[in-house]
């Protein structure tokens, strides 16, 4: 058979990233964004395999002119042989439980999902549209965030708030960060010879957002993030878990309005907030060796968080087979890994500290001390997770 690629599509309000992904090449043929659409300063940056960044300016480009842009640098890059497009969808509701192609009824359910992620799913739609516009005759297919998380059992997605708001309203926890979890879940067991349908995972997520998930047997049992991805862990920006009185408090002394609110608790709080400095976990290491007190602050309550949430998602798994770190910070912060594991010796775990300051800038490895449980540090790859859905999804076409 030829060699497939599948161009790989994350649309946000303002930014259009993609890549084009094959299945004969560990890297994508092709990848980039699209930077600050709808604005005189609009840019489309992209690189091939040799690396090189190239850019060219789109002023005023919305994502229709990003993708037409990006349609003869596909072709050059081997587009000869694309076969289908994957969307990534942020929110999939309880609609959708694994990845779906695209059809008229696909999208009237992702339209319906709106009031669940009005922020991100407009957007997603948009990508899916103009993507369907422009290939008529490529099949494409909708990977959700949420959908990996649709086999939490009920116990673990309902909040304890009267049922109303759950059968009217769809008030429950969703999960996000889906697709990443359950390519580390299942690139775990690979790499410990173990059977992805009999192993059991936790897997951390850091990266700008965070998330911890519980997966036994190959599906989640238990997530950080909840209705939003607000829920949880201490993040880069996001505060994670408050009480959730504080809307209220800050409401009556203050006389903030829920948008104020909202505002400070997804993008001034978590890192940011904490240090005052930034909400990027490199920068806050170099403040820490320089003594930075609220910087070390930040790093010690994201690894304490971290840890607890750890800890809390163990109660979903019948064993554990390890705990997976990955994600930008979990992939390269070694201090992050250690502090955090530091507080979880009664889950047995702990560290090989040489192996733990090996394993970055994209490595893959064990760095647990041995005879202790598995701790691994293994690189995310949500674009080669949605390449894979679309062939998988194509091949079980009838032809
Ligand atoms: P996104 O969620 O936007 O995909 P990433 O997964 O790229 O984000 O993660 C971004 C985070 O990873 C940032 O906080 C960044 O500082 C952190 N990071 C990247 N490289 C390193 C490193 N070498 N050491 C510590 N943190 C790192």
């Amino acid at each position: 058979m030829a060699t497939r690629n599948v161009l790989v599509i994350n649309c946000g309000s303002s930014s259009l990233k993609f890549a084009l992904i094959s299945q004969a090449h560990p890297q994508p043929l092709l990848a980039g964004q699209a930077e600050r659409l709808n604005s005189p300063e609009t840019v489309l940056r992209w690189w091939r395999g040799d690396r090189i960044r190239r850019q060219r300016e789109l002023p005023g480009a919305d994502h229709r002119i990003a993708l037409q842009a990006l349609l003869p640098l596909v072709e050059e890059a081997g587009g000869d042989r694309l076969y289908g497009i994957g969307h990534r969808v942020v929110h999939g509701g309880e609609q959708f439980t694994q990845s779906t192609l695209i059809d008229a009824q696909t999208l009237a359910a992702i339209r319906a999902t709106v009031p669940l992620a009005p922020l991100h799913n407009p957007a997603n739609l948009l990508g899916i549209e103009t993507a369907m516009q422009l290939f008529p005759d490529l099949p494409q297919v909708a990977v959700f965030d949420t959908a990996f998380h649709q086999s939490m059992p009920e116990h673990a997605y309902r909040y304890a708030i009267p049922e109303r708001f759950y059968r009217d309203h769809g008030v429950r926890r969703y999960g996000f960060h889906g697709t990443s979890h359950r390519y580390v879940g299942q690139r775990a067991a690979e790499f410990s010879g173990l059977a992805v349908g009999d192993s059991c995972w936790l897997t951390a997520h850091l990266g700008n957002g965070c998330s911890t998930c519980a997966i036994v047997d190959g599906q989640s049992r238990d997530t950080s993030m909840g209705l939003t991805p607000l829920e949880g862990l201490a993040m880069g920006t996001r505060s994670g878990d408050v009480d959730p009185n504080l809307h209220g408090h800050l409401a009556r002394v203050l006389g903030w309005s829920l948008t104020e609110i909202e505002h400070l608790l997804n993008s001034e709080s978590g890192l940011l907030g904490l240090s005052g400095l930034s909400n990027d976990m490199r920068s806050l290491e170099q403040a820490r060796s320089q003594g930075h007190r609220p910087a070390t602050l930040a790093i010690e309550v994201f690894c304490y968080r971290l840890a607890k949430s750890l800890a809390a998602m163990s109660c979903a798994l019948p064993r554990l087979d390890g705990v997976v770190f990955t994600g930008g910070i979990g992939e390269n912060s070694a201090l992050v890994r250690a502090r955090s594991v530091a507080h979880l010796p009664l889950l047995g775990l702990a560290l090989d500290e040489a192996a733990n300051a090996r394993c970055v800038g994209g490595a893959t490895g064990a760095i647990n001390a041995p005879g202790h449980p598995r701790l691994l540090v293994i690189p995310t790859n949500e674009e080669k997770q949605i390449a894979q859905d679309t062939l998988a999804l194509l091949d079980a076409q009838p032809h």
